[in-house]
């Protein structure tokens, strides 16, 4: 004990082996929370939201994105830009992917049995595909609940693309040749967009929030990935639209469907079909003639 505490001692007067207070308490909180998190999937604790696509030609709901939510008992709600990035680091990604495509599943075929015809889309990341994730094992979840395979749509990113190119192309032609779609989420921040778009064959292209954001100083950049995809022969989803003004500009361009703040925010299961039925009466109300 005693050399222990003369080498800590020692350390703290070479430069390199110093550490803050600070850097111990962020040490600490980081290791509590990845055993929180732990606890937190062991016992089902992660639960999704939905968040409404709407189809802007007809102004009716198309379908809903699954958004992850940690409501943690003492720290409140921890955003998944924290405890996704957490959960691919200590290998817990593989588990928490499993749950949120069951919970999905479930959940749109209850929807589908009460009548409302739509389609989940899943956030998938880079570190499921493929062992964590398989085509076979999405199937079979798919049947497990009765569901066509175009009831469940697959979110994925350029990092998935860019991790390995022939594994990420087996997966996606796997799973498009059953039948289920694959979005290009986040799409104008990566690097090689474009150039993706041609390797990879892919139903639909989400435009990242930031150039929404962004349109009403310039849109062009939007304009251009709307006539672009366009001509590619894939769909279009505005993410992040939070204005009227927007709505009518993406109208105006030919974007086929929206997501963000002006439509809904992410709701409970629970508070799905109430905001469903809102948007059905109100946004279709709202629709330009044709
Ligand atoms: P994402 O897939 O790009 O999801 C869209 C994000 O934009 C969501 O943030 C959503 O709440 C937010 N958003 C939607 N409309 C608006 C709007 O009008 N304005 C603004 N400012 N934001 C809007 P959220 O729920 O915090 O999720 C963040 C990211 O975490 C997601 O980005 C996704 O990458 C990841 N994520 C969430 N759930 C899952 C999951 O189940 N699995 C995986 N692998 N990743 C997930
Ligand atoms: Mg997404
Ligand atoms: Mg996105
Ligand atoms: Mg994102």
């Amino acid at each position: 004990l005693g050399s222990a505490h003369a080498s800590r001692h020692g350390a703290q007067t070479h430069p390199h082996l110093f550490f803050h207070p600070e850097l111990l308490q962020q040490v600490e909180y980081r290791r509590r929370l990845e055993d929180d998190l732990r606890l937190a999937v062991e016992q089902r604790e992660l639960k999704l939201f939905f968040q409404p696509i709407v189809d802007l030609h007809t102004g009716l709901l198309a379908g809903a994105e699954a958004l992850l939510r940690w409501q943690h008992s003492e720290r409140g709600a921890v955003s998944p830009e924290v405890f996704i990035p957490l959960a691919e680091r200590i290998g817990l990604i593989g588990e928490i992917g499993r749950q949120v495509l069951d919970d999905a599943c479930r959940q749109v075929a209850h929807w589908r049995r009460d009548g409302l015809e739509i389609y989940v889309s899943v956030n998938v990341s880079a570190s499921q595909i493929p062992e964590e994730l398989p085509p076979e094992s999405i199937l079979e979840t798919l049947n497990s609940y009765g569901l066509p395979s175009h009831a469940i749509a697959l979110e994925i990113t350029e990092g998935v693309l860019m991790s390995n190119v022939s594994v990420a192309q087996n997966w996606i032609a796997q799973l498009r040749a059953a039948g289920l779609r694959i979005y290009l989420d986040d799409f104008g921040t990566g690097y090689s967009s474009l150039s993706y778009l041609k390797r990879f064959p892919m139903d639909t292209v989400k435009v990242d929030k930031s150039f929404i954001m962004d349109m009403n100083d310039d849109h062009t950049l939007v304009d251009a990935i709307i006539t672009m995809t366009g001509s590619l022969g894939l769909n279009v989803v505005a993410e992040g639209v939070e204005e009227a003004a927007q709505l009518d500009l993406l109208r105006a361009m030919g974007c086929g469907y929206g997501q963000g703040y002006l439509f809904s925010r992410p709701v409970a299961a629970a508070d799905f079909v109430a905001t469903a039925k809102r948007i059905n009466t109100e946004m279709g109300r709202h629709t330009a003639s044709p």
